[in-house]
């Protein structure tokens, strides 16, 4: 790894003029930060440069990063790459961040090897990947790769089917693969609870008090807000348990129509949904594919005001098992 903060040391001999010094700015529209790193680099010149860019008011934490090095040089001992990656390892935030290095084709090798281990330390958090030109990175820490990859959609563009945490997504309304409580549970319901605050537990607990005193049938829908959730509405609807109620495969396909139409009731126009019943309730995910597609395609027969559903997997070996045995 390679280049250097302002602090030029020994160079600073130089002319001034013919010194660079490192520098950033922040793109905040783009989420990302670029870095452009002159001359030789350590790690404390490294952090240095972090640090002011970390400082600046339109820093958010959690930014993508595109490093161009190519004006940089220098090779780091072991305890060089310790210390910069402890200090990484302190900056890091819970999310998927990624981190581009622009580097000359020459150098790649030993870039490599510092790389390799930053990433080890910083597990899944920050993702590091190196590049020849800036055009390239930038494409990789937009996701435009990811995006390509994992874009499957059905139904004339009315279905998408993706990986991620359904929490985060910004529509209409997120279903809840809730239980009968709708208290709250394991899952995708624990997740969803979490995030979105007591707002949702309120409603909850009214629902229970009003319509629902013994509790919320499986195969039925109903409607809360979204509290702190970026999607407005949050619909509950309870899975069959495999194994343990009796037809499974009305009571699923009951949830995806009856969360749609539901959501056709309130003008809803986007609606996302985690694969109901196939984690704590056992439904095997190859036949929840099935009944999930033909409930969903039969819903949005009927259902004009729905422009998306979005179908959420936690994994993409899930969502390779929807791929497969889908009926759209
Ligand atoms: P159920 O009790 O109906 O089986 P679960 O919440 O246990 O519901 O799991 C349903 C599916 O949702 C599982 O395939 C699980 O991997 C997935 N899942 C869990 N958390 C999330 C999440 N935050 N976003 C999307 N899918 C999730």
């Amino acid at each position: 790894m390679i280049g250097t903060g302002h602090g030029i040391g020994q160079h600073g001999i130089e002319s001034m003029a013919t010194v660079m010094e490192s520098s950033y700015s922040i793109d905040a529209s783009e989420n990302l930060i670029w870095l452009k790193v002159w001359g030789e680099v350590t790690a404390e010149s490294l952090i240095e440069l972090l640090n002011r860019t970390r400082a600046d008011a339109q820093y958010v934490p959690g930014m993508d990063i595109v490093a161009d090095y190519r004006e940089a040089y220098g090779s780091w001992d072991y305890s060089e790459i310790q210390r910069f990656r402890d200090y990484i390892v302190h900056i890091a935030v819970p999310c998927e961040v990624r981190w581009a290095a622009v580097l000359k084709p020459g150098n790649l090798a030993a870039a490599g090897h510092v790389l390799i281990l930053i990433s080890e330390a910083v597990g899944a958090d920050i993702k590091m990947r190196m590049f020849e030109e800036t055009h390239s990175a930038l494409r990789w820490v937009r996701g435009e790769d990811r995006a390509k990859a994992t874009m499957h959609t059905f139904l004339n563009g009315r279905v998408e089917v993706r990986t991620g945490d359904i929490t985060s997504l910004r529509v209409d309304a997120v279903v809840n693969a809730a239980n009968s409580t709708l208290l709250g549970g394991s899952g995708v319901d624990g997740a969803i609870h979490r995030r979105g605050g007591k707002q949702i537990l309120e409603a909850c607990r009214e629902l229970r008090e009003t319509c629902y005193p013994r509790g919320l049938p499986p195969g039925e829908a109903v409607l809360t807000t979204g509290g702190n959730l970026p999607a407005r509405y949050v619909i509950h609807t309870v899975g069959p348990v495999w194994g343990r109620d009796q037809h499974p495969e009305a009571l699923l396909a009951s949830c995806y129509k009856k969360s749609i139409m539901l959501a056709a009731n309130h003008s809803l126009g986007s609606v996302a949904f985690p694969a109901i019943s196939t984690g704590a309730y056992g439904y095997p995910k190859d036949e929840a594919a099935a009944v999930a597609s033909c409930a969903i395609a039969q819903a949005l027969a009927q259902a004009d005001a729905i422009e998306r559903v979005s179908l959420v997997f936690f994994s993409e070996a899930d969502r390779d098992v929807f791929l497969a045995h889908q009926q759209f």
